[in-house]
């Protein structure tokens, strides 16, 4: 008997869900009913200075009022801090992490004008990348708050190795399910930071290593994050984790063709119900009835 393929939904309780989430956790619930799978809720809520428990009881509230159901428990990012710096440290053993104490301003300066990521933040141009052990180990004697980054060149090649020849891809389905492979360029990203100055983790990190732990076999979330899955791909490859398929789903646009944003407190499912809009409008306002 094949194991039930496994979706989830994970959305950061930093402001209130609006439209655009809707879209994404029913396509999710959606795909993973029609393919007899399960479906999950991971709260990303690594965050703290962003997080909010009024935004946990919210995603619950509106989840529910879409009529969607999930397993429990619920997955807290924030309880699974413990994971991630367990794959940090196997990268760091790989020799692919780096300490940078750059802030905002000094990486800004140094990267002005140059390239920038696919998230149109200039790409790190390097800044403590080759910093010699004794600067390091003065730097943190001093006290100063630092990232910690992969250099991604030395992970492209680990990852390679790893691969002995095998594609360095991933699997894009359409909505239609066909699939198509996608080359991995993680590169578009530079020198990734992997665990943040503020919190011991980031995005990157524990998004994969909880895909893997909670066995999800199926991403379904919006083409804003397509560009991630380069990283990701890269994490799973050099950590030894699965890999699971990609659905990266249209988004949902103002009316100036923007993403919406979780400030835009008109479109949240919580204003829109309190206007009297129902579940089934919610539907046809993303475009799925
Ligand atoms: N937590 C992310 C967000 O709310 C989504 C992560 C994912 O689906 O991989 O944008």
């Amino acid at each position: 008997m094949t194991k039930p393929a496994v979706f989830r939904f994970a959305p950061s309780p930093n402001g209130e869900l609006h439209l655009g989430h809707a879209l994404s956790a029913l396509i999710g619930y959606e795909r993973a009913h029609r393919a007899g799978g399960r479906f999950l809720l991971r709260i990303e809520d690594i965050d703290v200075s962003r997080s909010r428990p009024q935004f946990v009881a919210g995603i619950f509230e509106d989840l529910r009022w879409l009529g969607l159901t999930w397993e429990e428990p619920v997955l807290f990012q924030s309880q699974r801090l413990p994971a991630y710096s367990a794959a940090a440290g196997r990268l760091a053993a790989m020799g692919l992490l780096y300490p940078c104490f750059a802030t905002r301003a000094e990486i800004e300066a140094a990267a002005a004008g140059g390239p920038l990521d696919p998230d149109g933040a200039p790409l790190y141009p390097g800044l403590y990348r080759h910093r010699s052990g004794a600067d390091i180990a003065r730097l943190k004697a001093s006290g100063a708050p630092f990232a910690q980054r992969i250099d991604m060149r030395a992970c492209v090649a680990a990852a390679r190795a790893k691969l002995a020849g095998a594609p360095f891809v991933f699997t894009e389905l359409a909505e239609d399910d066909t699939p198509q492979i996608i080359h991995v360029q993680p590169e578009q990203w530079g020198d990734a930071v992997i665990i943040r100055k503020d919190v011991p983790a980031s995005y990157h990190l524990a998004v994969v290593v909880d895909d893997a732990w909670q066995g999800v076999t199926h991403v379904t979330r919006g083409r804003d994050l397509f560009a991630a899955t380069h990283i990701h791909r890269l994490l799973q490859v050099l950590l030894d984790l699965p890999e699971p398929l990609y659905h990266h789903h249209r988004l949902i646009t103002d009316e100036s063709g923007r993403k919406l944003a979780k400030s835009a407190r008109d479109t949240s499912l919580r204003s829109l119900r309190e206007q009297g809009v129902t579940p089934a409008d919610i539907r046809r306002l993303v475009g799925l009835a």
